[in-house]
Parts: C-alpha cells; structure tokens; sequence
C-alpha cells in the first residue's frame, strides 16, 4: 500500500486525540467542493510505501495516540484491512475517513478500526454531480454501521448547491436512528471546480438550523466549524 503523504500531528482528526493521518491517492467520486483534488485526479510521486510509513509512525508513537487513514478514498486499497492490522498491532487507534462506496472493504476493516466517519455528500438524487449515479453501496455501508459495534459517525459538509433543507430531509431518512451525526462549514478555498470557490458558505446560525432538522433523525447532531 502507498500513500499520497503523511500529516505527523493533527489535534482535529480523531476526536479527543493526538492523531498522524495518511492520504490515499485516488478516488472513485469527483466532489465538485474536494480540496484535496490534487491526489484525487493525478496522483503523483513521490509516494510513501506503508513500510516506510510504519517506520515514521512508529518512531512517532510517544506524541501520538492514534492514525487515521483518509484521501482520496482509502477503501479503494486492498491491502488496506492488512495495513490497519499492522497499526493495530504497534498499538494504534485507528480511524478511517471514507465516503461509503466499499461496504465489502469496510467490513472488512472494522475489524480493526477504533473510529470510521463517513461523509454522505448530498442527497441520492444528486449524486450524479460528484460523478457516481448508483448509491446502493452507500445505504449499504449506512446499514452495515448502524448495526456495527464500532464507534462511528455520518458527516455531512454543508455545501451550498449540494446540501439545502430538502436534501437534508431526504438524508435525515436514511440516516434514521444513527449513533452520531457531525455537520461541518464548508470552506470554498481551492476546490476541484473552481466554481464553488464562488460559493458563500451558509452562516453559523443557518447551519445550527439545519443541526436542529437533523436531531429530528439522529439525536446526536452536532456542528463542527
Ligand atoms: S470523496 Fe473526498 S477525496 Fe473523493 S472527491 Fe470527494 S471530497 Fe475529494
């Protein structure tokens, strides 16, 4: 397994804890809003090999207390569950940022995952706009998590065009009775489509008006700024 690179220290990416994450080049959607396009559509050399990877982190292990893997989308990787045990073993907690589309890859990893935050981007009908019209694997991964025993949470990026009240009644549907819920601020600063670097971000006090729709599905809604 390889990797587009390596954060060693993040305070915001595994909750209450002291994180190194890792970037996966690729990606099987095409998120107009994706700031992280660079490793999305032309992955690049040089890349990190996971051996290597384990090395830094391992040498990391007395400043951090967990690694999360994200992208580009991770469970694009076979040898991902694989990897996850290696950081398992070295005694790491584990988290994984994935947008849903591998239920399979997932069950497979949360064997040895502490944490998994899935984003649903829109609502299924637009889908098609982030390039992918099937989103059956999706509500499968929203199945396969609800019944799951490992700690998890839905995100949803609050992107103007892609997210207004009606397409968070239609997602508050499926994510019915789920454990957590996280809506985020979406930040038009070098995206993908150069368009949505137009796009005026929705104001903290609409934001907590859609936290409080979504409460209505998950109880546990919250807003990360
Ligand atoms: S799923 Fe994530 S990495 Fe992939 S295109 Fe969308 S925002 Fe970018």
């Amino acid at each position: 397994m390889k990797f587009s690179g390596l954060q060693k220290t993040s305070l915001i990416d595994y909750p209450d804890k002291v994180a190194s994450v890792l970037f996966t080049p690729s990606c099987n959607l095409r998120c107009p809003f994706c700031h992280n396009w660079r490793i999305v559509i032309d992955p690049k050399p040089p890349f990190l090999q996971d051996s290597d990877a384990l090395d830094i982190l391992e040498r990391r292990k007395k400043y951090i207390d967990a690694v999360v893997i994200t992208g580009g989308e991770p469970c694009m990787h076979k040898e991902l569950p694989q990897f996850l045990a290696k950081l398992k073993d070295k005694g790491f907690q584990t988290k994984l940022d994935t947008n849903g589309f591998f239920p399979e890859m997932i069950k497979k990893c949360l064997l040895f995952l502490d944490y998994i935050a899935t984003d649903i981007k829109t609502s299924p009908d637009k889908y098609p706009k982030l390039g992918n019209m099937e989103i059956s694997k999706l509500i499968k991964t929203i199945d396969i998590l609800k019944k799951s025993k490992v700690n998890y949470e839905f995100r949803i990026t609050v992107v103007p065009r892609l997210i207004t009240k009606e397409d968070l009644t239609v997602i508050g549907q499926l994510l019915r009775g789920s454990k957590k819920l996280v809506l985020q601020q979406f930040v038009p600063n070098d995206t993908l489509d150069k368009e949505y670097e137009n796009l005026k971000p929705y104001s903290l006090d609409k934001i907590e008006k859609f936290a409080e729709i979504m409460r209505k599905y998950v109880k546990n809604t919250s807003v990360r700024l």
